[in-house]
């Protein structure tokens, strides 16, 4: 167990559906710090590499066009091995297969348009928050609610 931080994106269709707020709600509610948070016009320079991994793929491009459709809202989120917990509550990739309850089994039924881009691992979280925020638009404040979220073995 181990306080992380880990990098969400809103993605084009959240910010066009007029969820922002709701998805943030549900990650503030959850019990996850707001480390940084910045609106920002994505480029396909940045999505390339943002989506290395997929650059193979027949939908590489189309991909990398969705996340352009529109500005995003870009997080930083804290929290007890917050990676795989953002994780969790955001579903699996295609949202016909998310369980109820998660985001993305709650909101949407695409496997593109999928609400949120959440890292996947240590590795990639520290890569994913260096590119999308420079280190003085993280901000390290203690939030009040901290002592009630966790018991003190966990953290
Ligand atoms: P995740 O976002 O769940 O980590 P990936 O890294 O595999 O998933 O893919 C990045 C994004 O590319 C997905 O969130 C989704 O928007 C899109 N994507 C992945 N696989 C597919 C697919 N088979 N068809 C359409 N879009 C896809």
């Amino acid at each position: 167990m181990a306080l992380e931080k880990t990098l969400v994106l809103l993605k084009p269709c959240t910010m066009q559906r007029a969820l922002a707020g709701e998805i943030i709600s549900i990650f503030e509610k959850k019990g996850f710090r707001i480390c940084g948070m910045k609106m920002m016009q994505l480029t396909d320079e940045l999505l390339s590499e943002h989506y290395a991994h997929l650059a193979e793929k027949p939908f590489f491009q189309r991909v990398k066009d969705s996340m352009m459709t529109a500005p995003v809202v870009a997080l930083c989120l804290e929290g007890v091995d917050a990676i795989a917990a953002v994780r969790t509550l955001a579903g699996p990739t295609n949202g016909r297969n998310a369980a109820p309850g998660t985001i993305r089994g709650s909101y949407c039924v695409s496997f593109q348009e999928n609400i949120v881009h959440a890292s996947d691992s240590p590795e990639t979280a520290k890569v994913e928050l260096a590119r999308f925020f420079k280190p003085e638009e993280i901000f390290e404040w203690k939030q009040c609610t901290f002592d009630y979220l966790y018991a003190n073995d966990e953290f």
